[in-house]
């Protein structure tokens, strides 16, 4: 996520580093590689102009010359101009009603059918709530197989009539069928156009008018850069939106979409869509976001992520299995299937500070997992449980079964030894120890 954009930037800020001491002007001449940077990663350069002025402005009112640590200063200006730009604190969607009505709108392919359901899974799982969806994207005739589909997996029930092409007919008829059986929450999956057309417009604004939402949603696709932005004021004025989900934040290096939608049509960024799975949504957060891009990463999140899987029954068997130097290699296996719930691994090393920039060159994928995965099930559940058994022919065996080389299992088994040491030595540091972590 925004890989350039960090990189750019993290080489600006090295203009003051490489200097003993900060002046007037290396402070202009970074500031003047932060707006290219800015510029390059498609900010509108009116925005990218009165964003690098507001710093200058706010680091020599600061007298960021004569502080102690100018350069620490400076970033700290940029981070709070940059969460400013995006709407500084996180808003909250409305839902109003019983059932409270979303409106989801967008473009075709801007991922308005995968969010409609992430969405519903996100206030099913974690706001306890009884959504619907209902399938009004009448002239994509897949569209209506897809939300099912995902409804499926998410088991959260769809509404559609099949061959009904009025899509405020639909809307409303599916309102009404959600009163009836109790759902609380409806989400109103519409049609998009590849354009903004006239047409389109007065659909969804009749739709709008129709079903008189508590929450109408924009979606748009990250990567599009400034046709997003662009996009975003057409709908708004028509629609007079609620907020703006963005999608595919997990392929935009860039950034310039979500630096500039807020500032634009003065609309807060609500969503991000990050993968094209169901649980790859995230509150929008601006001050971490700029976090992520100026390269301080977002710990907050990832801790947030650790305590949702965190398990106090699991951590307390756990604890103990340590603690009687018990910890096996199923212990070891139930740790990782936990670890890959949290999400994609890359993204969560991202959210390390400093580790965007590392990471960018790195190619880890989903399945970093999988070879260590494959040697321990290749093991048998004695050995798992005992993995000091472990001896040369067994090993032999199971580098042949999990088709992984002998080295690899003689390395998984050293850094399994490794981590029980380190774990045992946490863990007599009380509270503090592995457990500790993970609860904040
Ligand atoms: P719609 O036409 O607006 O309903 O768009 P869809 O929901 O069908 O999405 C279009 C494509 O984008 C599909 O292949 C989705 O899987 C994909 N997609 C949607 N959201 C995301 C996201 O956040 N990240 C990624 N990588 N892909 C996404």
């Amino acid at each position: 996520m925004f890989e350039n954009l960090s990189d750019k930037i993290d080489k600006a800020l090295h203009i003051l580093k490489g200097h003993g001491k900060i002046t007037e002007v290396n402070v202009a001449d970074t500031l003047k590689e932060v707006r290219r940077a800015l510029l390059d990663a498609d900010v509108n350069f009116k925005i990218a102009k009165e964003f690098t002025n507001s710093v200058k402005e706010k680091a020599l009112g600061q007298k960021v010359l004569t502080s102690l640590q100018p350069g620490q200063l400076l970033v700290k200006i940029m981070r709070d101009e940059m969460a400013a730009l995006m709407g500084s604190k996180a808003a909250d969607i409305s839902l109003q009603g019983n059932p409270a009505v979303v409106l989801i709108a967008g473009l075709q392919g801007s991922g308005k059918t995968t969010f409609s359901a992430k969405l519903a899974n996100f206030l099913k799982r974690k706001k306890g709530r009884n959504p619907m969806l209902v399938a009004a994207d009448v002239y994509r005739p897949a569209a209506i197989d897809q939300l099912k589909v995902l409804g499926e997996q998410i088991q959260v029930p769809v509404f559609a009539i099949e061959g009904n092409k009025n899509p405020v007919e639909i809307a409303q008829k599916g309102i009404e069928h959600a009163k009836t059986l109790g759902h609380n929450v409806v989400i109103v999956d519409t049609a998009g156009r590849l354009s903004v057309d006239q047409e389109m417009m007065d659909e969804i604004a009749r739709i709008h008018r129709a079903v008189k939402p508590s929450e109408t949603l924009f979606v748009v696709d990250a990567m599009t850069g400034q046709d997003a932005v662009n996009t975003a004021k057409a709908f708004n004025e028509v629609l007079d939106f609620d907020g703006v989900v963005l999608t595919k934040l997990d392929g935009d290096t860039r950034g310039g979409a979500a630096l500039t939608i807020k500032a634009t049509v003065n609309k807060p960024i609500k969503f991000v869509g990050t993968g094209e799975k169901m649980d790859a949504i995230d509150i929008f957060h601006p001050d971490r976001m700029a976090d992520r891009i100026l390269g301080m990463g977002d710990v907050v999140s990832l801790v947030e992520r650790a305590q949702e899987q965190y398990n106090e029954e699991e951590a307390r068997r756990l604890n103990k299995k340590i603690a009687t130097n018990k910890f096996d290699f199923e212990d070891f296996f139930s740790q990782i299937q936990q670890i890959k719930k949290m999400g994609n691994v890359k993204d969560l090393m991202g959210m390390l500070p400093g580790m965007n920039k590392v990471m960018k060159n790195i190619d880890i994928d989903e399945n970093a997992f999988k070879h260590i995965e494959a040697i321990i099930q290749s093991m048998t559940p004695q050995e798992r449980r005992n993995p000091e058994i472990l001896n040369g022919s067994r090993k032999k065996r199971i580098a042949m079964g999990s088709g992984r080389d002998i080295s690899e299992v003689n390395k998984l088994i050293k850094q399994f030894e490794d981590m029980k040491k380190v774990m045992k030595i946490m863990q007599s540091g009380g509270p503090r120890g592995l457990t500790g972590l993970m609860r904040g």
